[in-house]
């Protein structure tokens, strides 16, 4: 028996407000120590209320364009009610059946074929407190509590792990771009619960739905996934059957187990939020948020290969992420796009290697556009060999020290000076007599032989054009035009 198997993702990613969802408390909790970004609000405590944060609505909207969803006229926000610790009211504030964004589609492309996504929806949510379980008792952190959470829901329409992995990894890049989030999926910014069922192939009923959690990277994703596809192949072939359950991923063993058979939605007895009013989303300000997307990665990368004479996989890897895209973007404007291939080539090439080899993001590299420019104008001018380029570009990703001093520091500039050029062509005759007799005699090639000699003492450093006049003059011959 063949199968199919039927992937929906659910992503949550935390916005970059600066307060949180529905108090005043900064949203920037990473490194403050527990419980010290709170108030009664994001507490729980009885008699308070909510006020909705302006900036996550519209964050949420653009991001609900940017994946071409309908923004409707009216939106609301819904009480959730489950409990668990790290609940602090006891119910979450979410959205139910009227989301800001409805029905959009995220294009994929996995080898080669370009493939929609359906977006089902995009809505707007409030995180909950963090709880550690030690043994016998339980910490809580109520930092995290009420801060923005988007969640992004995809139609069941991703037919394998890479799929899945390749819809992430756009999903996040169109995160960053908008700017909405920082999408680090290790820190916990963008998580990703996964639902997965397989049914013979062509089938068009659906089979029992496993909820993957604890997906904490792409990496546990795609393992998560391809262990399920390969355990519920098996337990079909082998005449079990499937239950409908949340499984969670034990990242050291590779292999997901049961948690929790699933709760169906209405037992989180939804109901419409009586503490906060429902939200008429005008047009004026739809289209005021639809201005403010900046460029998304699909059309940067098109934008790079016309404007730039660029192939489809170095504007790929360019546009990867805004950051990698603006740093070469603002390179080409100091050189002219003459020298964009040249730039892309060496982002491409000694820069990602580099950025890899020490985990760096080139927004926190040492190189600046402007170093990296100055670096290929003295190649481009001949001040600098291509090896000594590399080996300067190295040092310069190191300490973050400019190419001219790197030079200077360890005498790798070319050597244009007269009264030094003329010391190294003495030394190269008196050294070769011979060669400065047969020359005198009318052997052309002795003067190639000489000149040679200048290149070695110099290391490769000396000016060709000048060691050639000085030879000449010292030979007893003015070329012609030459100064004394
Ligand atoms: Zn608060």
């Amino acid at each position: 028996m063949t199968y199919e198997t039927v992937i929906g993702l659910e992503v949550h990613a935390q916005l970059l407000t600066k307060s949180k969802m529905f108090c005043s408390c900064s949203a920037d909790y990473a490194n403050a120590p527990p419980n010290t970004h709170v108030c009664p609000v994001c507490l729980g405590m009885p008699g308070v209320l909510p006020v909705i944060n302006k900036k996550a609505v519209e964050y949420t909207m653009m991001t609900a364009l940017a994946l071409h969803c309908t923004i409707p006229e009216y939106t609301k926000f819904d009480r959730k009610n489950y409990n668990y610790p790290d609940l602090m009211k006891g119910y979450q504030i979410s959205q139910y059946d009227a989301p800001i964004g409805k029905r959009g589609w995220l294009a994929i492309e996995s080898n080669g074929t370009k493939k929609k996504i359906n977006i089902t929806r995009v809505h707007l949510e409030e995180d909950v407190a963090k709880v550690q379980h030690r043994g016998d008792y339980s910490l809580i952190d109520v930092n995290r509590s009420g801060v923005p959470l988007m969640e992004v829901v995809s139609e069941p329409e991703i037919s394998s792990p890479e799929e899945a992995r390749d819809y992430l990894i756009k999903l996040r890049s169109i995160l960053r771009y908008l700017g909405v989030s920082t999408g680090n999926m290790e820190e916990g910014s963008f998580r990703c619960d996964a639902n997965i069922s397989i049914r013979p192939s062509g089938s068009e009923e659906l089979g029992e739905k496993v909820e993957l959690k604890n997906l904490n990277s792409f990496k546990a994703v795609y393992q998560a996934l391809g262990y399920e596809v390969k355990r519920q192949e098996k337990a079909l072939d082998e005449g079990d059957t499937l239950v409908q359950e949340t499984r969670g991923w034990l990242d050291a063993k590779n292999i997901t187990v049961t948690q929790r058979t699933k709760e169906y939605a209405n037992d989180y007895r939804y109901f419409p939020e009586p503490d906060l009013p429902p939200l008429v989303i005008d047009r004026a300000w739809v289209a005021k948020i639809r201005a403010s997307i900046p460029e998304l990665p699909e059309a940067k990368r098109d934008r790079f290969m016309t404007e730039y004479g660029l192939l489809l996989y170095d504007a790929n890897v360019l546009t990867s992420s805004k950051a990698m895209a603006d740093y070469f973007e603002n390179c080409v404007r100091l050189t002219g796009s003459g020298k964009a291939k040249m730039i892309s080539n060496w982002i491409m090439g000694d820069y990602s290697r580099l950025l890899n080899a020490t985990s760096t993001e080139i927004e926190n590299a040492k190189i600046r556009p402007e170093n990296l420019v100055e670096l290929l104008n003295l190649l481009d001018e001949g001040a600098i060999s291509g090896p000594i380029a590399k080996a300067v570009f190295e040092e310069m990703f190191h300490s973050g020290k400019r190419a001219s001093i790197i030079m200077a520091e360890k005498r790798l500039s070319q050597l244009s000076d007269a009264a030094e050029i003329k010391k190294v062509v003495k030394q190269a005759m008196s050294g070769n007599p011979k060669a400065v007799a047969d020359y005198k005699a009318g052997k052309e090639s002795a003067l190639a032989f000489l000149t040679g000699q200048v290149m070695k003492i110099t290391k490769g450093r000396a000016n060709p054009s000048m060691v050639k006049k000085i030879l000449l003059q010292e030979l007893g011959i003015e070329p012609q035009g030459g100064e004394k």
